[in-house]
């Protein structure tokens, strides 16, 4: 978040308090997932037979209207427009917002060796007087991306958990490290453990 308001991108993201705490602004939330794709995987691969890891002509934004009991469905413009989730124009801010992130974030990974398949992300209305942008929030992790090891294919994002892959606290602490979030040195915690 800290990376994406230097470039520009407007977060909700405001400071890190502690560990676990961080001061944000509080946002009008868009009832919609804006899912980013630059790699078929997950349910674009289940829904269109599309085999997992082909490289998508270009990036692929989608939209899920937010309801777990209807278990988030794939919405179009028309659906958004017609329950008025949104106006064109948050439209068209939320597909460039998510682009820009999707260009940023991919070379933040690029980076490490690890390739950014497809996240999701959500996006809040804040309101300056009578002006109203529209800014990222919500979060961005391991939980909302498909990260998969450039050289090794090996996924360290949260399907290793939901595909039985091996340990998630293995792959999450590799993550961390190599983003530079944990010292190198830094040993996985494979059981829930209280920080002081
Ligand atoms: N995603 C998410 N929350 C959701 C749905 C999807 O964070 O409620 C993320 C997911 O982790 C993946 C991307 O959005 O990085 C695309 O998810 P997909 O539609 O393929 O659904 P999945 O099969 O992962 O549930």
């Amino acid at each position: 978040m800290n990376g994406l308001n230097e470039i520009g991108v407007p977060t909700h993201f405001i400071r890190r308090l502690n560990m676990r705490e961080q001061l944000i602004r509080s946002v009008e939330i868009i009832p919609l997932e804006v899912i980013v794709r630059n790699r078929a995987a997950g349910s674009l691969s289940k829904r269109l037979g599309i085999p997992e890891g082909k490289v998508l002509p270009r990036p692929l934004v989608e939209f899920c209207y937010k309801d777990d009991a209807l278990g988030d469905p794939l919405v179009t413009e028309e659906h958004i427009a017609t329950f008025g989730w949104a106006s064109q124009q948050d439209l068209d801010d939320m597909v460039s917002l998510a682009l820009r992130v999707n260009d940023f974030l991919a070379g933040v990974f690029l980076a490490v060796g690890i390739r950014l398949v497809d996240f999701k992300i959500e996006i809040g209305r804040v309101w300056d007087g009578e002006y109203q942008r529209l800014i990222v929030a919500d979060e961005i992790s391991p939980d909302s991306c498909r990260l998969w090891d450039i050289e090794t294919g090996r996924k360290l994002d949260k399907d290793v958990f939901r595909h039985d892959l091996g340990n998630l606290a293995d792959a999450y602490t590799e993550l961390a490290r190599r983003l530079g979030v944990l010292p190198a040195n830094t040993t996985p915690v494979t059981k829930p453990t209280l920080i002081n």
